[in-house]
């Protein structure tokens, strides 16, 4: 982990899932071997493109060109940039789209494009024909990282985020980190917050070299494509041992708890992004698990440290609005995960690097733990 990575090849890290294993490919430019990749895992398949408005904008034409050159047929589906596309509307006319342009079940869906794109385009797939293969070449740092790795795929219910959807794997995920360059800084910085997760939940080690290193990380250097590589082998791990989330893929959820409850008292929107509701939940997590003498307090501080230094918020005072009160934040987490009996599971630390399942938290504590908080 403290090695210091060089710019060079390609990093691939493997998802050792029993006859669905497949690789993630990380690098500067790897998009420009898409078709190649595609050709050699799939001869003579069609693709179809499913990507946002704004990615089309600045990639679409790159991944067409690499799959041109390798002489694959392909047809392009476009949605608007957003959440929003996460919707039943949408998914119906993607499947309609995907049919209509005579995908068949030995063809291919390739999404291009953020968390968004890629939860949508592998819930069509995983329907479609009764499930066609999907590739994922994820766009930003939250999708090369987290979402695009382990199989997750859905849109939303008016009930909430991410209730209907299917386990459905990739059979490989490119991502070219190069693509992250056009990125909105705070778009960035969200997604950043998924990397420190990894750290955070299991290798104080990568950390450190995040405290370190993390300039380089934005800026693009091999520190990029390292800090991803190790995320990656990390969720890859977890996945493999857990596909279905029974157990220690809930190690994954650190910070969300708190996390979901801020984006929803939000509503969802601009005010706060995925990533930036995570970096509070996380701080969130770390305190709670140090006043309850589960990890230090100069643990707790550190993770403030790092996150406030890259620039994702660390309070609830730092989201812009009105402010939520705790029986508010305490009625939208009973509402996102199953309360029984006057408690909860929580994802606390024993220190950096060191997070565990804690499955009976009373909801009396967190609300006065929120209640301190918010004071
Ligand atoms: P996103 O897909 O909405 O992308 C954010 C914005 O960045 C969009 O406007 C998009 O058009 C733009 N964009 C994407 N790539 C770009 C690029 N290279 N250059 C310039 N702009 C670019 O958001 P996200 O943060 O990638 O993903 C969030 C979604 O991921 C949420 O729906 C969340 O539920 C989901 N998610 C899924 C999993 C999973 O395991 N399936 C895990 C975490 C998050």
């Amino acid at each position: 982990m403290t090695v210091q990575p060089r710019q060079g090849d390609p990093i691939t890290v493997d998802v050792a899932l029993a006859g669905r294993a497949y690789d993630i490919v990380i690098g500067r430019d790897v998009l420009a071997g898409l078709g190649a990749r595609v050709a050699a895992l799939r001869p003579g398949t069609r693709v179809a493109i499913v990507t946002d408005d704004v990615v089309a904008e600045r990639h679409l034409a790159q991944a067409e060109a690499s799959l041109a050159t390798a002489g694959i047929t392909t047809s392009r589906i476009v949605v608007a940039a957003g959440e929003a596309s996460k919707s039943y509307p949408v998914f119906e006319r993607v499947c309609e789209e995907v049919i209509a342009a005579r995908i068949e079940r030995g063809d291919l869906i390739v999404a291009l494009g953020g968390g968004v794109v890629g939860d949508l385009a592998g819930f069509v797939a995983s329907v479609v024909r009764r499930g066609i293969d999907f590739v994922q070449v994820p766009t930003t740092l939250l999708a090369q990282v987290d979402s695009s790795v382990g199989g997750k795929t859905g849109i939303n219910s008016r009930h909430g985020k991410n209730l209907v959807g299917a386990f459905h794997q990739p059979i490989l995920v490119l991502a070219d980190t190069a693509l992250l360059d056009t990125l909105p800084p705070r778009i960035m910085r969200a997604g950043y917050a998924e990397v420190a997760k990894y750290g955070l939940i299991g290798d104080a080690d990568f950390f450190a070299w995040l405290e370190a290193n993390w300039r380089e990380v934005f800026a693009g250097t091999a520190a990029r494509e390292h800090a991803i590589a190790v995320s990656c082998r990390m969720k890859a791990q977890i996945v493999a041992r857990d596909e279905r989330e029974t157990g220690d893929r809930a190690l994954l959820n650190l910070g969300h708890t708190f996390g979901h409850a801020l984006e929803a008292a939000a509503g969802f929107s601009d005010r706060l992004y995925h990533g930036e509701a995570i970096a509070i939940g996380m701080v969130l997590a770390f305190a709670f698990s140090a006043r309850r003498g589960l990890c230090s307090q100069q643990d707790a501080d550190r993770v403030v440290r790092h996150l406030a230094a890259v620039g994702l918020p660390t309070r609830i005072s730092d989201i812009p609005g009105e402010r939520p009160d705790a029986d508010r934040l305490i009625e939208l987490i009973g509402q996102d995960k199953k309360v029984r009996r006057g408690r909860l599971t929580f994802i606390l630390a024993h220190g950096i690097g060191r997070s565990f399942i804690a499955p009976d938290i009373e909801v009396g504590d967190v609300r006065e733990f929120l209640n301190d908080q918010l004071r």
